[in-house]
């Protein structure tokens, strides 16, 4: 899964995208407004957390002009603590949930999981498919036969991306833009590379290779 964090207060948008890095995110970073809706436009982000007051362009405008272009991504704001104001605006702006200043990462984490499972169509707060339970706390994934096995950080990101679009063809373009921060080693090779090792830990049979397509993950072995 990979995110964009607008946040113009440096120190904390260096504390959050590293908590949330450590969960297993991908997290472009990017303290301003214009830019920020450049790359909201440009990019491919699994969800956006967004700070209201930025520099360049308000964080509101930002969310108001993605809206109008018919971006959907799920978008988070960041807002003061005690401004009803503020949240009812970003609401009817288009966001999908708010936090109030200051919060714990680990809210912030539990609410993204939520948006994210709202919007891949998920039920159930579990990643279960095709036998297999993916712990997103620990990063570890869970065999039919309860045995379990430890998930590097790149495994887990490509891993967690099939299993919310099992039966899904998904081409080797996609699955990067989703695993990988920008401009961090997008080879399709390396690529390559981790669904073989995923392969090895999860069984052969599970992810299909579709010549010149990519690849696609069966629900049901
Ligand atoms: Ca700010």
């Amino acid at each position: 899964m990979r995110l964009l964090l607008v946040e113009d207060d440096s120190e904390l948008a260096a504390g959050i995208a590293e908590d949330l890095r450590r969960e297993g995110y991908a997290v472009d970073c990017t303290p301003d407004g214009i830019e920020a809706e450049f790359l909201g436009r440009e990019e491919i982000y699994d969800a956006v957390i967004l700070d209201l007051g930025l520099p360049g362009r308000p964080g509101l405008e930002v969310l108001h002009n993605w809206r109008d272009a018919g971006l959907t991504t799920p978008v988070l704001i960041l807002t003061a603590r005690d401004a009803w104001s503020e949240r009812v605006a970003g609401l009817r702006a288009g966001a999908d949930d708010y936090l109030g200043k200051p919060f714990h990462t680990e809210e912030l984490s539990a609410r993204l999981q939520a948006l994210l499972r709202r919007s891949t169509g998920r039920a159930s707060a579990e990643l279960a498919v095709a036998g297999l339970l993916l712990d997103e706390e620990r990063q570890m994934v869970r065999h039919p036969d309860g045995a379990e096995t430890q998930l590097t950080g790149i495994e887990f990101r490509l891993l967690r991306y099939f299993m919310t679009h099992a039966d899904q063809v998904l081409s080797k373009s996609r699955l990067t833009d989703h695993i990988y921060e920008e401009d961090r080693g997008r080879d399709s090779n390396v690529l390559e590379v981790y669904v073989r090792r995923l392969r090895d830990k999860i069984g052969r049979d599970l992810i299909e290779t579709r010549r010149g397509q990519g690849y696609l993950f069966r629900s049901r072995r």
